[in-house]
């Protein structure tokens, strides 16, 4: 999609810390971690945020979890959070679906 920023990573248009690529998934390191370790899944495929999911896409969403998963157990990552914002007023800045996995300090409750 036209100006999407995630898009532009996805197609080497904007250069990414990369974790892992295959035809479907893309992982790259967050350029602002909130944790020793942060990076985000992402979707080959432009969608928006999870409401945009369809069935088709359920098995690309549950291999979103269980790559992420995988990819803090290569690089040493111990106990983690996931957290995908849906929306603007619930944080979401970049419009393309994207899920964080982050931890490697203890991680507080939030609201
Ligand atoms: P969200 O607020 O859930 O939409 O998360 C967007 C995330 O993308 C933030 O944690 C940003 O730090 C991260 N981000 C934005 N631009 C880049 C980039 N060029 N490379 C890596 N991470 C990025
Ligand atoms: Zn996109």
């Amino acid at each position: 999609m036209n100006n999407c920023i995630f898009c532009k990573i996805i197609k080497g248009e904007i250069p990414s810390k990369k974790l892992y690529e295959d035809d479907e998934m893309l992982a790259f390191w967050d350029i602002d971690p909130q944790a020793p370790y942060h990076f985000l899944v992402v979707p080959k495929k432009h969608v928006a945020d999870i409401s945009a999911l369809g069935e088709a896409d359920d098995k690309l969403a549950g291999k979103i979890l269980r790559l992420g998963a995988r990819l803090v157990k290569e690089n040493g990552g111990g106990d983690f959070r996931v957290i995908c914002n849906n929306g603007a007023t619930a944080g979401q800045e970049v419009f393309h679906m994207h899920v964080h996995f982050l931890g490697g300090r203890r991680l507080g409750s939030f609201a």
